[in-house]
């Protein structure tokens, strides 16, 4: 589904990402973690080329990403960033329906009942005509996770989408991602939220100074480690 090959990004002569790869099947949930600065935004962003990498490949569906149209490609990522990204002049609906059709070219109508399909999806069926500064931080990141669902990707991107919140509001919002995870969504989360890493992780990456120092299984990573970096990492954040 999602193959990232020997990825490299450097800004200003700083390696962030210093040849990364790995690989993600459908319905997989990768979770990234490591601590500030080790490029897992970085990581995220070039996925999609917000950020353009230095060399590597991606690929979707076995399409290289660069090979295509841009802008098709992307449409098929959803992102979830920290701070919601909701356009604040418009309504919690039009928020949802806007890319639908500006991008994917839907008339009104079907955007308007996937919007509303979505929004059952994260709970808040009934705030599609609010504003966002009329709902909490946890509501709001629960409307962007509705406006990306709303678009089909085949893999939605979450960048430390509960770091924002209050803790009060963070169950709401990772309750809505594990479901999501159960449902079979193809996801990579960048998140210090250890709980939902072990409940819904199929594969936890740990990243340090543009390296992943270790991959596994969420029970060998937080029983098993060998590695002295991720355990001292752990034992601080889990
Ligand atoms: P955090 O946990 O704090 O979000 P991160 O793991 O997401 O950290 P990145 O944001 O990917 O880390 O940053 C990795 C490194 O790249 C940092 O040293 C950062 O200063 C640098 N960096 C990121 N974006 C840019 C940019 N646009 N220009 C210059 N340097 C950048
Ligand atoms: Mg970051």
């Amino acid at each position: 589904m999602l193959d990232v090959q020997n990825l490299r990004k450097a800004y200003d002569g700083l390696e962030v990402l210093k040849g990364i790869s790995f690989s993600l099947k459908k319905g997989e949930t990768k979770v990234l973690i490591g601590p500030s600065g080790s490029g897992k935004s970085t990581l995220l962003r070039c996925i999609n080329y917000l950020t353009v990498p230095d060399a590597g490949c991606i690929k979707l569906n076995n399409a290289e990403v660069l090979d295509g149209n841009i802008d098709s490609m992307r449409a098929k990522m959803g992102f979830v960033f920290q701070d919601f990204n909701l356009f604040s002049h418009l309504t919690v609906l039009d928020n949802i329906r806007i890319c639908q059709m500006k991008v994917k070219g839907k008339d009104k109508h079907s955007a308007t009942e996937r919007a509303h399909q979505e929004l059952m999806r994260v709970g808040l069926a009934d705030k599609s005509n609010a504003y966002p500064a009329e709902l909490s931080g946890g509501q709001q990141q629960r409307v962007s996770i509705a406006r990306a669902l709303a678009m089909d990707p085949d893999v939605l991107l979450f960048d430390e989408p509960t770091s924002a919140l209050d803790p009060e509001l963070t169950g709401e919002v990772t309750r809505v991602m594990q479901q999501l995870a159960k449902d079979g969504m193809t996801m990579v989360v960048v998140t210090h939220e250890m709980n939902f890493a072990r409940q819904a992780a199929d594969e936890i990456i740990f990243m340090e100074h543009g390296n992943i120092v270790e991959q596994g299984s969420p029970e060998s990573m937080f029983n098993e480690s060998t590695h002295e970096r991720t355990r001292a990492f752990l034992n601080v954040i889990a």
